[in-house]
């Protein structure tokens, strides 16, 4: 588990990384939008209000993205990382692979979920 805890951290890190790589843009892009505003006619200007809707949207679904990422490095340097927040079992390496800000194992994430 300690030799995996490293590549699960750096997976972690480079994910943080990206997105707040992302975030940035993202926000400098929305600025953008309104910027070009005045130049719009009606309709179009509704359509930029709309993408910049959207893309508030997915930056916030990129924070709390980035707030889980936070909170599983916290898991790790807390020797927390890889067990289940219900049933404590060890969370199956290839679901934190797949999904590194996992906090339940796959049995308890599919019960909340149903
Ligand atoms: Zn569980």
């Amino acid at each position: 588990m300690a030799a995996n805890l490293n590549n699960y951290k750096k997976l972690l890190l480079s994910l943080q990384n990206k997105l707040e790589g992302v975030l940035a843009t993202g926000e400098e892009a929305a600025e953008t939008v309104e910027l070009d505003q005045t130049r719009m006619g009606r309709l179009s200007r509704m359509d930029a209000m709309q993408q910049q809707e959207m893309s508030k949207a997915s930056n916030q679904r990129r924070q709390l993205k980035l707030q889980q990422i936070t909170a599983a490095l916290k898991r790790i340097e807390n020797n927390d990382y890889g067990y289940c927040h219900e049933c404590e079992e060890e969370i199956n390496p290839k679901r934190l692979e797949h999904s590194p800000t996992s906090k339940y194992c796959i049995e308890c994430a599919s019960a909340m979920e149903g």
